[in-house]
């Protein structure tokens, strides 16, 4: 159950509500976010709605039986969206792309991509500095100066950033730079990340882990919501199947039920999620059709150069022709 308090509740009142949910066999959590204060409550017991209903500092209660509640439907009825500023919106009824480059390399290729995106009216990139690899011998990210010149070639574009924070140390250093920070699927039950992030006041996208379920990356979420940051997004990435043909299952079945059941936009990551060029602008097609918010995918002058996924990366054309079919199929269904 959740109860949304009243902005102006006293300590007096809020003590008061404990107590009768105390009285009703419910464990109360008190939690702040940057937007409202809310008491999440644990406990099965029947009862009368009413009675909290009408308890003075109450301004709603909902009933929300899944471990997750705060990021669920079941009281949030209408779409979340995140304001990036600048009139870049996501979710809400908004349809985002989101491109770039697996890893900045250089400042040559960050400009590049970028005048590539502002051509085709896309605001937000993407690109990792802080880059999990499976090989410690791999390239690992140009770190915080390679971000910091990202941040910069992306001012002059208007550009918004989405790039990877891989541990809380990371996160006040990287802060100015960032527009989005994004929790890699290595990263999705990283608690103590998720929580740290609920204490930033900028928007998150968290992807699902490898081996994740739905109910485990929405629960992740409910740890960045219930830590105070309302500002999150959902990303399907794929999941690792018992199938080799291709780097990852991507999961379509779960754009669909993560709408169901979340007020959070939801993203697909083609591109990790299937792991070969030729085949990411139809899974991208194949996501915003199933009812995605929007599409995360890599591009990159020459991707066959590419530092880090390389056999994923889209160059230009590529790319223009996934931007023109999804602003196509997006037009078509409404
Ligand atoms: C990435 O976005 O480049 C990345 C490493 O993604 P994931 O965490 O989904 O593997
Ligand atoms: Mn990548």
């Amino acid at each position: 159950m959740i109860i949304q308090l009243d902005p102006g509740a006293t300590s007096a009142q809020k003590e008061k509500i404990q107590e009768v949910l105390t009285s009703i066999g419910y464990k109360p959590t008190a939690v702040q976010t940057q937007r409202a204060s809310y008491l999440v409550c644990i406990g099965k017991n029947e009862f009368d709605i009413r009675r909290l209903g009408t308890l003075p500092g109450v301004a709603d209660v909902h009933r929300v039986s899944e471990s997750y509640k705060l990021v669920s439907r079941k009281w949030k009825v209408g779409e979340s969206g995140i304001d990036l500023g600048d009139g870049v919106m996501i979710g809400a009824g908004s349809f985002s792309l989101m491109a770039g480059p697996c890893s900045i390399e250089s400042e040559e290729q960050v400009r590049s991509v970028a005048k590539h995106l502002a051509s085709q009216n896309i605001f937000i990139m993407r690109g990792g500095v802080f880059k999990p690899r499976s090989s410690p011998y791999a390239f690992r990210g140009m770190g915080m100066e390679g971000l910091k010149m990202f941040s910069s070639i992306c001012r002059e574009y208007k550009i918004k950033i989405i790039t990877e924070v891989m541990q809380v140390s990371q996160i006040a250093p990287m802060y100015e730079y960032v527009d989005v920070f994004q929790v890699g699927a290595r990263n999705s039950q990283n608690f103590n990340l998720l929580d740290e992030l609920g204490r930033v006041d900028k928007p998150v996208l968290i992807k699902r882990g490898m081996s994740g379920t739905i109910d485990e990356l929405l629960q992740s979420a409910e740890y960045v919501f219930s830590a105070g940051n309302e500002r999150l997004m959902l990303c399907e990435r794929g999941i690792r199947s018992y199938e080799t043909a291709y780097r990852n299952t991507f999961d379509i079945n779960a754009i669909a039920i993560l709408k169901e059941k979340s007020h959070l936009p939801v993203i697909a990551d083609p591109s990790h999620g299937i792991g070969l060029r030729e085949h990411v602008p139809a899974i991208a097609l194949a996501a915003a059709a199933a009812g995605a918010d929007g599409v995360i995918y890599e591009v990159h002058e020459k991707p066959e150069e590419a530092l880090s996924d390389a056999q994923q990366t889209l160059n230009y054309e590529e790319s223009e022709q996934l931007i023109r079919n999804v602003r196509r199929l997006r037009e078509s269904i409404g």
